[in-house]
């Protein structure tokens, strides 16, 4: 089997003090597999700077110029966690034959990648990094995390539990997830939906090495309703069901309010009467604003924005010398894939 190309794809945001140390860490990650002759000599890491606001884009140019296994990325603004991965993954396609994601602080363990590594040559496409045991983060990020995961697997997503966005992907299930025209990205719901002969790998949560979390609870929650409301369709369900019941019950109460009109009956339930309303309304309400959601969701599909607008590429010396000759890049023998 031919040694394949790896690129590792990290997303940077304002990654300043965490930066040098994941560079060193994951450049020996890359310079042990090509001793070991398990990836290409040309494998290299894709920093993806998210339109951060600190020195992260000066400090990947310097690295650029004195380490060779750095190349970088300049999204023009912020794009968001998900479209800066996505660029990254997308670009790295063209010249890899397997990439790995990872997030710039460290909070995943990089001596994994080794094992992805071994994993994809064994055949497997898609290789998971799944979280082993959570303690490093706080109490509350677990719980809502966990209650997350429990929430979606049981709206029918399937997605898989204690897994973020570390995994390693093959390159022909890159070309296929970039049919995947959608604007709101989960990447960790897309995935899966793939297929491709996939497999887990477990790790250790670490705590950020430096640096605070680029993702405050409110950044969370969007994320996680973004999540649902792109995969699954329980929430309106549950809605037009709650509708239904309603208008059952509220042919029932008019049976009851016309035959006690019918046997005179004095006007009393006023109370009632006005609650029910209040109720019917907010159920109304909350309807509507669930269909919007949706709507708001076709309406962002339709006007088709681009998801990131790249500004800058700075590219390793391997990279230019493919560009330049006309041999393909080498692919894992098919014979060996499961
Ligand atoms: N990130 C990004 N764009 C953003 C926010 C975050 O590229 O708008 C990156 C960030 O630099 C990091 C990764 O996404 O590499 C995960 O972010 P973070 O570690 O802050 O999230 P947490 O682990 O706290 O959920
Ligand atoms: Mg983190």
């Amino acid at each position: 089997m031919a040694t394949p190309i790896l690129t590792i794809v990290v997303p940077c945001y304002n990654e300043e003090e965490v930066l040098p140390e994941t560079v060193f860490r994951l450049s020996s990650v890359i310079d042990a597999l090509i001793t070991d002759n398990l990836v290409a000599s040309t494998s290299t890491m894709l920093l993806v700077d998210d339109g951060s606001k600190d020195a992260t884009w000066s400090l990947i140019e310097r690295f650029h110029a004195s380490n060779s296994f750095v190349t970088g990325l300049k999204l023009a603004r912020n794009a968001g966690h998900q479209s800066a991965l996505l660029s990254g993954l997308m670009h790295a396609k063209s010249y890899s034959d397997c990439v790995v994601s990872i997030d710039a602080d460290l909070q995943d363990d990089t001596d994994v990648i080794r094992e992805f590594v071994l994993k994809f040559r064994e055949g497997f496409d898609i290789v998971y990094g799944i979280r082993q045991d959570r303690s490093a983060d706080t109490f509350f990020k677990r719980a809502t995390a966990q209650g997350f995961y429990k929430l979606m697997t049981s709206l029918g997503v399937k997605i898989h539990y204690n897994h973020a966005d570390f995994r390693l992907m093959s390159k022909r299930t890159l070309d296929n997830l970039e049919k995947f025209q959608e604007v709101n990205l989960f990447l960790r719901g897309m995935v899966p939906l793939l297929g491709f002969p996939s497999t887990q790998v477990y790790y250790t949560r670490k705590e950020r090495f430096a640096g605070e979390s680029k993702y405050p609870l409110r950044k969370m929650l969007a994320f996680a309703f973004d999540g649902i409301t792109s995969f699954s369709v329980t929430p309106i369900r549950f809605v037009t069901l709650m509708g239904f019941v309603l208008f059952l019950l509220s042919v029932v109460a008019a049976l009851y309010a016309i035959i006690g009109k019918l046997l005179g009956a004095n006007v009393t339930g006023w109370t009632s009467l006005v609650l029910s309303v209040w109720f019917i309304g907010g159920v109304q309400l909350l309807a509507l604003g669930l269909i919007g959601e949706y709507i708001g969701k076709i309406y962002k599909e339709v006007k088709q924005r681009p998801l990131f607008v790249i500004e800058k590429v700075l590219k390793g010396s391997a990279q230019e010398q493919e560009e330049l000759s006309v041999t393909p890049p080498s692919i894992p023998a098919a014979s060996n894939r499961r």
